[in-house]
C-alpha cells in the first residue's frame, strides 16, 4: 500500500515572462500503455500526476485494428478501445489528463522544467517519460492505403494473422533478421527485401537468416508498391534499380513487414539524458531511472528490444513507483 503524499488537489499556478507556470509533483509526458500505466499507479499513490497526451492520443496502439496479445482481453481487443479503457482508468484516479505536446525541457536544477505547445511552463518534481519510439516507413503512399490490411511494421504483432501465408519483410539490418526468422516460423514462404547486397545485419543474425529454408532474400530490389483489392494482395519491385539490368518483379504476398529502424521520440531530452547511437534513453538496469535524479523513461523510448504495450505497460508501473519512492525520498 502506498503512504499518500501531502500534495494540493490542483497544479500551482502562476505566470512567468508571459507562459503560465505550474508546479505539479509529476509530469508524465505521453499517453501510450507506459504513459497511461504510469498514470494508474501515480495517481493511486496520490502523485497527481498531469499528463500530456501528444500528437498521438492513445500511442501507437490506436493505428492497429485487433491486439491479440494484451493480457486480460481473452477475445482480443481494437488498439483504439484498449487505450481508450486505459486512459479511462487512468481518469478514474483522477489523471489530470492534457492535450499538448511537451517542446523543451530542462533538467539541469532540481525543478525539473518543460514547456508545452500551449504556452505552458511545468515545473515538475518529477518527469516521467513515455514518448514511445516511431516505425520508420519507407514513404509510400501504398503503406498509408494499405495500414491495418496487409502492412504492419511489427511481426510479433501482426505476424498471427499470416500464419501458413506468404509474406514480405524490408530491411537487412538485425531488426528485419529478426523479425523474418520470426515470421519464418509461421508463414509459409518469407521474402527478405533487401536495398543492398550485403545484410547489415550481425554475423550470426545473417547466417541464420540465409540458413532457413522458407526464407528467400531478395538482393538488391527496393519497393515500388503494394497492390491488391482492399488488402494486400503482392508487390511490385525493382531489380538493381538505376542500373543497365534494371528491371520490374511483382511476388505475391498477403503481408508486407516494415523492418528499417526506428526513431525514438527522445529529441527534446538529448541534451540532459544518455542516449545510445540510435536515441534510445538510457536507464539504469533493472530500473526507470535516467542519469537525472526525479527524471525516469518507460516505454518504447527507452527499450529498443522489446517493444509490446505490455512491456511498454510494465515499465510504466516501474516508472510510478520510482518516481513516488524518489519523492519520498526527498521528504524524509
Ligand atoms: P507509444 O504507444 O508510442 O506512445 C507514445 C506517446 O507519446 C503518444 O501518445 C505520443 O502522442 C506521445 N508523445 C510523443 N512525443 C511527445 C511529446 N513531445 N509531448 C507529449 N507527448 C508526446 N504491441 C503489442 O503488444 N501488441 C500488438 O498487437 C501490437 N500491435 C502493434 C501494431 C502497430 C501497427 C504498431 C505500430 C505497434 C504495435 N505494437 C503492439 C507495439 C506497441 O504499440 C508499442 O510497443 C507500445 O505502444 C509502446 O507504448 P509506449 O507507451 O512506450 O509508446
Ligand atoms: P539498422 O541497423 O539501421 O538497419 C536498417 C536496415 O534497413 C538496413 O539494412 C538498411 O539498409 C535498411 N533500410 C533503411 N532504409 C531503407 C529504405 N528506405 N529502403 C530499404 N531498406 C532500408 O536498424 P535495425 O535493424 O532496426 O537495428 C537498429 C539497432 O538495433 C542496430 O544496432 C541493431 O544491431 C540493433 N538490433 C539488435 C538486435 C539483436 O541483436 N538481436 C535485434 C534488433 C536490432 P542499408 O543496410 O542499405 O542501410
Amino acid at each position: 500500500m502506498f503512504k499518500p503524499l501531502d500534495i494540493s488537489d490542483s497544479p500551482d499556478k502562476s505566470k512567468d515572462s508571459g507562459s503560465e507556470v505550474q508546479k505539479v509533483k509529476c509530469l508524465i509526458i505521453g499517453s501510450g500503455p507506459a504513459g497511461y500505466t504510469a498514470a494508474i499507479y501515480a495517481a493511486r499513490a496520490n502523485l497527481k500526476p498531469v499528463l500530456y497526451e501528444g500528437l498521438q492520443p492513445g500511442g501507437q496502439l490506436t493505428t492497429t485494428t485487433e491486439v491479440e496479445n494484451y493480457p486480460g482481453y481473452p477475445e482480443g481487443v481494437t488498439g483504439p478501445v484498449m487505450m481508450e479503457d486505459l486512459k479511462k482508468q487512468a481518469q478514474r484516479f483522477s489523471t489530470d489528463v492534457r492535450w499538448g505536446m511537451a517542446e523543451k525541457a530542462d533538467f539541469s536544477g532540481k525543478i525539473h522544467k518543460v514547456w508545452i505547445d500551449d504556452g505552458t511552463l511545468i515545473e515538475a518534481e518529477t518527469v516521467i517519460i513515455a514518448t514511445g519510439a516511431t516505425a520508420k516507413y519507407l514513404g509510400l503512399e501504398d503503406e498509408t492505403k494499405y495500414a491495418g490490411s496487409g502492412v504492419s511494421a511489427c511481426a510479433t504483432c501482426d505476424g498471427f494473422f499470416y500464419k501458413g501465408k506468404d509474406v514480405a519483410v524490408v530491411g537487412g539490418g538485425d531488426t528485419a533478421a529478426e523479425e523474418a526468422l520470426y515470421l519464418a516460423g509461421l508463414c509459409n514462404k518469407v521474402y527478405l527485401i533487401v536495398r543492398r547486397d550485403v545484410l547489415r545485419a550481425s554475423r550470426v543474425m545473417a547466417e541464420r537468416v540465409k540458413k532457413t529454408p522458407n526464407i528467400e532474400i531478395l538482393w538488391k530490389h527496393q519497393t515500388r508498391g503494394l497492390f491488391g483489392e482492399g488488402v494486400v494482395e503482392g508487390a511490385t519491385l525493382v531489380k538493381n534499380l538505376g542500373e543497365p539490368n534494371e528491371k520490374e518483379v511483382k511476388i505475391k504476398i498477403d503481408g508486407f513487414f516494415l523492418a528499417i529502424g526506428h526513431s525514438p521520440n527522445s529529441e527534446i531530452f538529448k541534451d540532459f539524458l544518455e542516449t545510445d547511437k540510435v536515441g534510445y534513453i538510457k536507464t539504469i538496469p533493472g530500473t526507470s531511472k535516467t542519469k537525472v535524479p526525479g527524471v525516469f523513461a518507460c516505454g518504447d523510448v527507452q527499450d529498443s528490444h522489446y517493444r509490446q504495450a505490455v512491456t511498454a505497460a510494465g515499465s510504466g508501473c516501474m516508472a510510478a513507483i520510482d518516481a513516488e519512492r524518489y519523492l519520498m525520498e526527498q521528504q524524509a
